[in-house]
C-alpha cells in the first residue's frame, strides 16, 4: 500500500558539513551545477579547516603548490613550491570569497548528530546549541585532521605546566627560555621541532617511532614565473600536469604497486638514509632516527632542517618510552624524570577510529549508526563516497576514497560523484538515492583483492605504528588504485549502482537547476 502521509519538505536541498577545502570545493561545485540551496556548517569561525586551525611554528604544506589547488582555480601567486600555512589559508579564503560561499556559511555551528528520516527522505542535522537543519542531501566533509588526540599516558591531567596540541597552538605564548618537551615526530612534530629549537632553553623530543624524512626541494617562485602563470595560464596547467605525473609515478604507483615497483621505494629509502648520514653527526642519534620499517608504511615527511636540529646542544632525542607525567615533568621507563615548563603534543588526530571521521553520530536507515557500523564491521564506502543504509549522503574523505596524490582532486572527484547522483535523482523524479549493497560489496572486493600490492602489505610495516592502519588491520585511508583510475571511476560508475526511490507527493526538489543543464 502506498504511504500518502503529508510529506515534510526539507529546509535546504543540501547541507555540507565542514568549511575546509572539502566544504569549499563541494560548495563551488554545487554552485557551478546550478544548485544554490545549500548551507555549509562549521564549528569554526571562518573557512579554511585544517589550515585555519593549524598555526604552529613552521606549519607549511609539503605537497607542491604546482598541484595544491583546485583544478578550476589555479593560483599564479604562490610564493614558493611549498608555502607556509597562512598562505594556504589565504588561498582557501580567496576561493570562498571568489565563488560567493559566505552567504551559505553557518559558522559557530557544532554538529552534534545527524539522522536520516526515511519517511520524508531527508536528513536532520542537530547542532550542539539545539538547532536542527533539514536537507534532502548531506555531504560530509569534516576532514581527517579535525579531532586532535592527546597522548593516552598516565597522569597527563596532573601536569601543571602549559600543554599545547599542535593543532591548537597558542601563538601569544612565548616559548623563549622555556624547557619544552615535544611528544610526537610525525609531520607536525617534524615541522615544530626545528622551528622552536633555537628559541627554547631546552628541547626534549620524545620519539616513539622514527619517521622517514626526504629532502624538501623548496624554492621561491620567481616573479617572472608568476607573471607567466598569470598571463599564460596554459603554462601553469602544463606545470601542474608535469608535477601530477611525477607524483603519480613516484608516490602513487610506488605505494600502490609496491610489490611490483620495489626498486623505486628502495631508491627513496637510500636517499633518506644518505640525508640522515650527512646531516646528523652523532652515530648513536643517527641510529635512533633510523626507521625500522619500509618507506611508505606511514606518512613520510619532507624536511631539510629536521635532522640537523639533533646536532644542537639544547636538543635531546629521547626514545625510552614515556611512563607517566608528574605535575612538573615526564618520567620515562628507565625511571628518569625530566622537568619541563611546556608540553607540546604533536600526537596526531582521530581519523579512521570511532569518534574521528566524522566526529558525531550519523544515524542511517534501520537504526544503523555509521561510526558503530564501521567500528564493528570494517571501514567501507562505495568509491569512498557512499554507504548502504545511509541514503542521500556522501563523504569527501571516505574510506578508500583517496589515492594519495592530491587532496584537491579527491574533493573534486567526490563532489562530482555526489552531484551525478543528485542530478540523476532529479531526472528520475526521485527523492532518495542509496548505494546498493552489491555495488558496495563489489567495490570492497576489488579493494581487498588489490591491496595485496600496496606498500602496507609488502614493506615490513609491522613496526611502523602507522595511523594508516585501523583497528581491523585495514588501510582505509588509501584506495589501492592510481589516482587517474579513481578520477575515472567517479565519472563512469554505473548510476544504477544506486537505488532510486520517490516520495509520491514530492514532484520536484527545491534548489536544483534544470536537470539537462546539470547532467552534462
Ligand atoms: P601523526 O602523524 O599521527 O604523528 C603523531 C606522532 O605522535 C607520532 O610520532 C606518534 O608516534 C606520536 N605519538 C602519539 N601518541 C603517542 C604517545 N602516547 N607516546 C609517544 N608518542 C606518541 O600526527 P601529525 O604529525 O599531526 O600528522 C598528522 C597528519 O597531518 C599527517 O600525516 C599529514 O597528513 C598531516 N600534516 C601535514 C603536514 C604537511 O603537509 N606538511 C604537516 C602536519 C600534518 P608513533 O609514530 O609511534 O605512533
Amino acid at each position: 500500500m502506498t504511504d500518502t502521509h503529508e510529506v515534510v519538505q526539507p529546509d535546504h536541498e543540501v547541507v555540507v558539513i565542514g568549511a575546509g577545502f572539502s566544504g569549499i570545493g563541494v560548495g563551488i561545485k554545487l554552485k557551478m551545477t546550478g544548485i544554490d540551496d545549500f548551507v555549509i556548517l562549521d564549528r569554526g569561525n571562518d573557512f579554511g579547516g585544517t589550515w585555519r586551525d593549524n598555526t604552529y611554528p613552521g606549519v607549511a604544506v609539503d605537497v607542491s603548490t604546482l598541484t595544491y589547488s583546485f583544478s578550476f582555480e589555479p593560483n599564479p601567486n604562490w610564493s614558493n613550491i611549498y608555502p607556509e600555512g597562512p598562505e594556504i589559508n589565504r588561498y582557501a579564503l580567496h576561493c570562498a570569497d571568489k565563488y560567493a560561499l559566505r552567504p551559505h556559511a553557518r559558522f559557530g555551528t557544532n554538529v552534534a548528530a545527524t539522522s536520516w528520516d526515511d519517511r520524508n527522505h531527508l536528513w536532520r542535522i542537530d547542532t550542539a546549541d539545539g538547532k536542527t537543519y533539514t536537507a534532502r542531501y548531506m555531504i560530509l566533509g569534516p576532514g581527517g585532521l579535525s579531532e586532535p588526540k592527546l597522548p593516552d599516558i598516565e597522569g597527563i591531567g596532573q601536569f601543571t605546566g602549559t600543554v599545547m596540541h599542535s593543532a591548537r597552538w597558542d601563538n601569544d605564548f612565548d616559548l623563549s627560555g622555556k624547557r619544552v618537551a615535544v611528544i610526537g615526530t610525525g609531520a607536525s612534530g617534524v615541522q615544530i621541532i626545528p622551528s622552536i629549537a633555537d628559541e627554547v632553553e631546552r628541547l626534549d623530543v620524545y620519539q616513539r617511532t622514527p619517521v622517514w624524512i626526504i629532502p624538501r626541494f623548496d624554492l621561491p617562485i620567481p616573479a617572472g614565473v608568476q607573471l607567466m602563470f598569470r598571463h599564460l595560464p596554459a603554462t601553469q596547467r602544463l606545470a601542474r600536469a608535469g608535477m601530477y605525473g611525477f607524483v603519480e609515478v613516484l608516490l602513487v604507483l610506488a605505494l600502490t604497486y609496491n610489490k611490483q615497483l620495489k626498486p623505486v621505494v628502495r631508491a627513496v629509502e637510500k636517499a633518506s638514509l644518505t640525508q640522515l648520514r650527512l646531516q646528523v653527526r652523532n652515530p648513536e642519534i643517527r641510529e635512533k632516527l633510523t626507521p625500522r620499517y619500509g618507506f611508505g608504511c606511514k606518512r613520510p615527511c619532507l624536511s631539510n632542517v629536521y635532522f640537523p636540529a639533533f646536532n644542537r646542544a639544547n636538543v635531546e632525542l629521547i626514545t625510552e618510552p614515556i611512563q607517566r607525567f608528574t605535575p612538573t615533568g615526564i618520567v620515562t621507563a628507565d625511571g628518569i624524570e625530566r622537568e619541563v615548563d611546556v608540553l607540546v603534543c604533536a600526537t596526531g588526530f582521530k581519523i579512521f577510529e570511532k569518534g574521528g571521521l566524522p566526529p558525531f553520530e550519523v544515524h542511517g536507515r534501520d537504526g544503523v549508526e555509521l561510526g558503530t557500523h564501521w567500528d564493528e564491521n570494517r571501514y567501507e564506502a562505495f568509491l569512498g563516497a557512499s554507504i548502504t543504509k545511509f541514503p542521500n549522503s556522501f563523504l569527501t574523505l571516505g574510506p578508500y576514497g583517496f589515492s594519495g596524490a592530491n587532496f584537491f582532486q579527491l574533493v573534486e572527484q567526490q563532489s562530482d560523484h555526489a552531484i551525478r547522483v543528485m542530478t540523476e535523482a532529479r531526472k528520475r523524479g526521485a527523492t532518495c538515492a542509496e548505494i546498493r549493497q552489491e555495488a558496495l560489496d563489489g567495490f570492497m572486493d576489488m579493494v581487498m583483492r588489490r591491496r595485496g600490492s600496496q606498500v602496507f602489505f609488502n614493506n615490513g610495516c609491522a613496526n611502523s605504528n602507522s595511523y594508516y592502519f585501523d583497528h581491523h588491520g585495514d588501510v582505509p585511508l588509501l584506495r589501492p588504485t592510481t589516482s587517474a583510475e579513481a578520477w575515472w571511476s567517479s565519472k563512469t560508475f554505473k548510476i544504477d549502482n544506486y537505488r532510486f526511490r520517490s516520495l509520491p507527493e514530492v514532484r520536484a526538489t527545491k534548489g536544483v537547476a534544470d536537470a539537462a543543464s546539470i547532467a552534462s
